[in-house]
């Protein structure tokens, strides 16, 4: 299958997810992830109608959304890969949602370059849902009060939260505890599910789901 036919296959399974799980239609968002692809292989998604995009390194971003955004203006491109805080100057330059937001430091850097560059910037906040050495994230008991953090002392606004659930694990649970994290944080956007899940993260709320490979291909 082509990128195009690929793109509209996930978003006609999102559309029968809404329908299954009784949401309205379009209340779920897709970020087409196209990290490793290049501007060529992006622009069949863009030319389908695809204007949300994600990318997990902001260098690797940097040498190909610049000419492609100026060719469709109303692409929104979203950060979903870690982010390091002297690559925050970068990241909010190019970046319309950064996804990754997970410790004071990152958050403070985050803050001081939107007000710099008078950028608004929606942020995330990443959970580490399943307590993984190795991932990024926020713990899940200490979510409120790094969101509360980050709205009351930093002062930046938090739109969501995301999480990328452990590769061996039944997402399912992880997901759910997205959404109560969320519900206790007074927050409505879940950035959850990807190639493999996001069927499951429909059921659990998801208000938007990253997906690569189901569209782009194997990487
Ligand atoms: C790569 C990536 C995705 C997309 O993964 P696929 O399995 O290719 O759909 C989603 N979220 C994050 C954070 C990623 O790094």
């Amino acid at each position: 299958m082509s990128v195009e036919e690929q793109l509209n296959d996930v978003l006609s399974r999102i559309r029968d997810g809404e329908t299954t799980a009784n949401r309205k239609a379009g209340s779920v968002s897709l970020v087409a992830v196209s990290k490793t692809f290049d501007a060529e292989a992006i622009r069949p998604a863009i030319d389908g109608g695809q204007r949300v995009f994600g990318e997990n390194r902001v260098q690797e971003a940097q040498g190909k959304w610049p000419e492609l955004k100026a060719e469709t203006p109303a692409i929104e491109l979203h950060l979903i890969g870690p982010l390091q805080s002297n690559k925050a100057a970068d990241a909010v330059a190019l970046f319309d949602v950064i996804e990754t937001i997970d410790r004071e430091k990152i958050a403070r850097a985050v803050a001081a370059e939107i007000a710099r560059q008078g950028k608004p910037v929606r942020l995330y906040v990443q959970v580490n849902t399943g307590l993984e050495p190795q991932k990024a994230g926020i713990a899940p008991d200490d979510t409120v009060s790094f969101v509360t953090l980050c709205r009351e002392t930093i002062g930046i606004p938090v739109e969501g939260l995301m999480c990328i659930p452990p590769a061996d694990e039944n997402p399912g649970p992880h997901f759910a505890l997205l959404a109560r994290l969320a519900e206790r944080c007074g927050l409505k956007k879940l950035s959850m599910g990807m190639s493999g899940d996001f069927d499951v993260a429909v059921q659990f709320g998801a208000t938007s789901v990253r997906v690569g490979s189901a569209i782009f291909g194997a990487r």
